[in-house]
């Protein structure tokens, strides 16, 4: 039993000021939703303020990103012994990571075996540009990008993979939820490969792209779809609360 999970990536928004008047907002809307994981993921700075305000709620604590390294001179850089205890769960290789900073899958390949040693639970992002959908190349994108990211790493035992289509992103013109599920099919398949049977079966893979209240349903009511990653609509409490709403009526 795949326990569905909707993960909010603020990005770079919010000062501290605002994330902690944001998280009051949607807090006890969320708070009330049983049968599914909830996850909100802001800035680092904001992190330590949340954990406060999240540690006696059914709300859950995630990074949106760190470094491979314990410590040492990488100014700049958060380590992934700074973030455990602070969060449970850290997204990597988010497609506007790979983008903007670097991040190859050899780069994420580390990120997730660090993530692993720390106690964190890493949601890996995958997902093919605009120009690798259009010329035929989502199927080798997505598994290159799941075969390198992961190489060298044992099953943990559960895992969580957020399927985003970068032309999906922030966008507003999300994939449909067939195409999403017959991606995200193939996605379970190649962890299958990879790891074992049981593996495909039991890792949670999310679908992410332009993610709204008006189109949830069409994602989660799909058998291979456990959850979504949300960035936009997930600054929106009214909005983040009734995907995460709508996602625990449906399961
Ligand atoms: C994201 O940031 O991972 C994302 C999917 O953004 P949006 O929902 O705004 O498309």
């Amino acid at each position: 039993m795949r326990i569905p999970l909707i993960a909010g990536n603020w990005k770079m928004n919010t000062t501290v000021d605002e994330a902690v008047r944001l998280m009051k907002e949607m807090l006890p809307g969320l708070d009330a939703i049983d049968n599914i994981e909830k996850l909100v993921c802001p800035p680092f700075v904001s992190l330590h303020s949340m954990h406060e305000i999240l540690k006696d709620s059914s709300v859950k604590l995630g990074a949106q990103n760190l470094h491979y390294m314990e410590k040492g001179a990488y100014t700049g850089e958060i380590s992934p012994i700074m973030l455990a205890g602070i969060c449970e769960y850290v997204i990597i290789g988010h497609s506007e990571r790979r983008q903007y900073f670097g991040d190859t899958n050899e780069v994420v390949n580390k990120k997730i075996q660090a993530a692993f040693d720390a106690g964190l639970k890493p949601i890996l992002c995958i997902g093919e540009s605009l120009e690798e959908n259009e010329t035929g190349k989502t199927k080798e994108v997505v598994t290159g990008q799941l075969r390198q990211s992961l190489a060298g790493i044992d099953y943990p035992g559960s895992f969580v993979i957020a399927y985003e289509p970068v032309w999906a992103i922030g966008t507003g013109k999300a994939a449909t939820g067939m195409q999403a599920n017959n991606t995200i099919g193939l996605v379970r398949r190649t962890i299958a490969d990879l790891w074992s049977a049981g593996s495909g079966d039991d890792v949670r893979i999310l679908y992410g792209g332009s993610v709204t209240a008006a189109n949830t349903i069409e994602f989660l009511s799909q058998p291979d779809i456990d959850g979504a990653l949300v960035g936009g609509a997930s600054l929106k409490p009214d909005e983040f609360v009734s995907i995460a709403r709508q996602t625990a009526e449906i399961i």
